[in-house]
């Protein structure tokens, strides 16, 4: 399995720096877990030391020390971007809801960390006048590559999917977003739900997130900078594992002095729910990898598909692979395992013929990965022989048991 072709990435730490509350400039802050995780990208290998903490006097809770924007900048610019091709894997169809009940038209749409255009932004096309996007990933094509190109105040609408749990200094992003839009103009934000967390600790294990928001850590962060929350919904998100939120531009206010304690407790118990959800997935990690040691044992051959970080974590266990072959749509991953190698299902298809069994790192994408491989290559694996490792895969997230559109907004404030 290993490859002489394959050549080592240079390995650096992410630099860490001080970060107090941004909610309420507080610095009386209670550890709650870290992890420390080396995430591998197109250019090079960056460890993550991730201290998650919660602020005593407001809830809010982040990641502190935090991730030097720098470090961060180079790391995102060599990320893997969503393979061209691949479905979204978000739900398009919420999206365009959500933004018909609250900011139904407009001349200049801005999206924020937009990656790889998919059908959402050729639908966006149709709606507003002019959609330009911003994205720091070099390996798609974007219209700006940072905010400070963008002008000020004349943006219809700024969104930002999934963008805001990953940014070190969560206010001036903020800021940035109120100064490109003109006066009333539209912020939309989904981000992970703390809420959910007891049931999809997922977003809780991604290293790359430096904030774990409730509605209320998000509605009072966004006041702050001048917005007032228009709506709030997770029916509305693309992801099940989260909140959509619109905002709109108004005057700033100031810190409240003393906040309540609630949010405390509550987020608290959440995030603490979320990390032992995550000590369980880790558990079934573990009944995973030894079923593919007894593969292993037998000299019976396995396809690993999907890598990815949870792929990584696995192979992390693995001292023994010679009867496994690795393998990913995308031709980029070829040596994100380096020295072992990752092939494309066409660069595999002998090896995945003869496959008794297949593990997939991805429940989102898992139907469609065994869909693909009968129709192309004509295999089926029997059931038992399908292992998907994914800490979502009960299902509370992903393809299956989606909640279907309704009418109508689950929570809206005039
Ligand atoms: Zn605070």
């Amino acid at each position: 399995m290993t490859s002489e072709a394959g050549k080592s990435l240079p390995n650096r730490a992410i630099g860490l720096r001080v970060r107090n509350c941004e909610s309420c400039h507080g610095n009386d802050l209670e550890q709650l877990w870290r992890q420390s995780f080396t995430a591998r990208t197109r250019l090079g290998q960056y460890r993550f030391d991730v201290n998650n903490v919660i602020c005593r006097n407001c809830g809010f809770v982040f990641v502190s020390p935090v991730f030097d924007e720098a470090d961060l900048a180079d790391y995102y610019a060599g990320s893997f971007s969503a393979f061209a091709g691949a479905a979204p894997d978000y739900d398009v169809a919420k999206r365009l809801a959500f933004l018909d009940n609250v900011v139904p038209r407009g001349d200049l749409f801005i999206e924020v960390g937009a990656n790889r255009p998919t059908e959402f932004h050729r639908r966006l096309k149709e709606i507003y006048g002019k959609v330009t996007t911003v994205e720091i990933n070099d390996s798609v094509s974007s219209d700006h590559r940072s905010l400070a190109t963008i002008p000020d105040a004349g943006a219809d609408v700024v969104a930002h999917y999934f963008v805001l749990e990953h940014i070190p200094q969560v206010m001036k992003f903020l800021k940035e977003c109120a100064r490109m839009l003109r006066d009333g103009g539209m912020m939309i934000c989904e981000v992970p739900d703390i809420l959910m967390y007891p049931q999809d600790p997922s977003a809780l294990q991604l290293y790359e997130h430096t904030n774990h928001f409730s509605r209320e850590a998000l509605r009072e962060l966004a006041e702050q900078v001048g917005f007032v929350e228009i709506s709030v919904s997770a029916e509305y998100c693309s992801r099940s594992f989260g909140f959509a939120a619109a905002f709109r531009k108004s005057v700033p206010h100031d810190a409240r002095v003393s906040q309540a304690t609630g949010q405390y407790r509550r987020n608290r118990e959440l995030f603490l729910g979320g990390v032992r959800n995550l000590e369980r997935s880790e558990a079934e990690m573990d009944h995973s990898y030894k079923t593919f040691q007894t593969y292993q044992d037998r000299g019976s051959s396995v396809v690993l598909w999907a890598a990815n970080d949870l792929m990584a974590r696995f192979l992390g266990r693995c001292s023994c692979l010679d009867n496994a072959t690795i393998v990913d749509s995308n031709p980029e991953k070829a040596s994100v395992f380096s020295p072992l190698m990752v092939f494309t299902p066409d660069a595999a298809a002998d090896q995945i013929r003869c496959a008794k069994a297949i593990f997939i790192f991805t429940n989102f994408h898992a139907a469609d990965i065994l869909r693909q491989i009968e129709g192309s290559l004509g295999k089926t694996f029997d059931k038992g022989a399908v292992h998907v490792v994914d800490p979502s895969s009960d299902g509370s997230r992903g393809f299956v048991d989606r909640p279907s559109l309704r009418d109508g907004l689950g929570e809206t404030r005039a």
